[in-house]
């Protein structure tokens, strides 16, 4: 039986359209440009879709992309832009055509916002790989602010057992390292999750859950404890080429949550035959391979990007079933650009929180 306490069909019928909050009333954390330490401003966010839903922010996840998109690291970046898409809060209005939730109702916004719904990706589930998608936080108003608004699809009903002030860096970080694993691993494998930061140690949490033999790399040894307390079978130096060469032909699946270089070379030797190296950390050097390293023991190199609504449905749930919660630490929303400068340096254990306090 589903933990979902109403279904979208369930609560369609109770779903009452309301008008959107009093425009003055919504205020946002704004990066005016790159690098900026962010305002606080009251924003326009103009007439509600027909098919959008507005959500008052209570607590918003900070990603490692949201400090990438403040950098421009990307070079995709738009100004002024409202960064924040780990996104927990309440309906407090519905587009006439907005499917499927209530005012009141809570709920997550997570990378992505909306989709067309109407392409072959969208068509088949993959919502997230549709040409059109719409990330949260580029050429869209995102979570650090009082409001947020997106598609009724994209906004995700929450199961009732979840702990709400942490559950947004479900709808990011969780969602990434959990759609690999569920795709690509069983769980009588070894899986390999390589830097534990935000996404990583959610990544050790769900493999070791998901039944997972799981070998925890990082740079960090003083990470080396809280990383078997995550669930890890064993640790390992994600630096030390020496070392990691002699896990040899060990890994299934390798998931790297790292932004920085590597040996790859010794990370793809680790490989078992069929193994696969599945990138999610947005790392921009070029990973390099020799032909050889993959053909010979028939290995795999992948990406992905976050998940589809139903992907991410279906991780709720098995979090909620699991009691899978990131560790997080809280800051104020009003110190935004402290949290910031936190998850910066590399000290945050190990993904910050933010409380909405408009
Ligand atoms: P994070 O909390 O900052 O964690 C990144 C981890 O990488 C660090 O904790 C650290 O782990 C490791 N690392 C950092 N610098 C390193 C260095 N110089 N050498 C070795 N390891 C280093 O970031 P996050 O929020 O988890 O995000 C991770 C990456 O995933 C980012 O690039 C982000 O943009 C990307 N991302 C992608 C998707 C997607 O859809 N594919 C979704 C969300 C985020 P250790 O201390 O354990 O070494
Ligand atoms: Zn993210």
């Amino acid at each position: 039986m589903s933990t979902f306490t109403q279904t979208r069909d369930e609560r369609a019928s109770t779903a009452k359209q309301k008008q959107s909050a009093n425009p003055a009333s919504y205020k946002a954390w704004v990066a005016k440009a790159a690098k900026q330490p962010m305002v606080l401003e009251t924003v326009d966010l103009g007439p509600l879709g027909a098919e959008d839903v507005e959500v008052a922010v209570e607590h918003c996840g900070l990603c490692h992309s949201d400090l990438s998109v403040l950098n421009n690291d990307w070079g995709i970046s738009q100004y002024p832009a409202i960064l924040g898409h780990e996104v927990i809060g309440r309906v407090t209005a519905l587009g006439p055509n907005a499917k499927g939730l209530a005012v009141g109702q809570r709920v997550g916004v997570g990378w992505n916002s909306g989709s067309c719904m109407h392409c072959h990706q969208c068509m088949s589930g993959s919502h997230h790989l549709c040409p059109q998608v719409q990330p949260t936080i580029v050429g869209h108003r995102g979570g650090f602010a009082t409001h947020i608004r997106s598609h009724w699809a994209w906004a995700i009903p929450l199961p009732e057992k979840l702990n709400f002030a942490d559950a947004g860096p479900l709808l990011c970080g969780g969602i990434t390292v959990f759609a690999p694993l569920v795709m690509y691993a069983k769980p009588t494998e070894r899986v390999g999750i390589i830097g534990i930061g935000g996404l990583g140690h959610m990544a050790v949490k769900f493999a070791h859950a998901y039944g997972c033999d799981v070998t925890a790399f990082t740079s960090s040894e003083s990470k080396f404890d809280e990383a078997k307390g995550f669930g890890a079978n064993h640790v390992a130096s994600s630096k030390d080429s020496a070392a990691i060469r002699k896990l040899g032909g060990s890994f299934d699946l390798l998931i790297s949550t790292v932004n920085v270089k590597l040996d790859w070379d010794a990370m793809i030797g680790t490989l078992a035959p069929n193994g696969r190296l599945h990138v999610v950390g947005a790392v921009l050097e070029p990973i390099p391979v020799a032909a050889f390293s993959l053909i010979g023991q028939q290995r795999s190199i992948s990406g992905s990007p976050s998940g589809s609504p139903a992907a991410i449905e279906t991780m709720l749930d098995f979090a909620s079933r699991h009691n899978i919660a990131p560790q997080t630490e809280h800051f104020l929303m009003s110190n935004v650009n402290q949290a910031f400068a936190r998850l910066e340096s590399g000290k945050a254990r190990y993904r910050i929180v933010l409380d909405a306090d408009f």
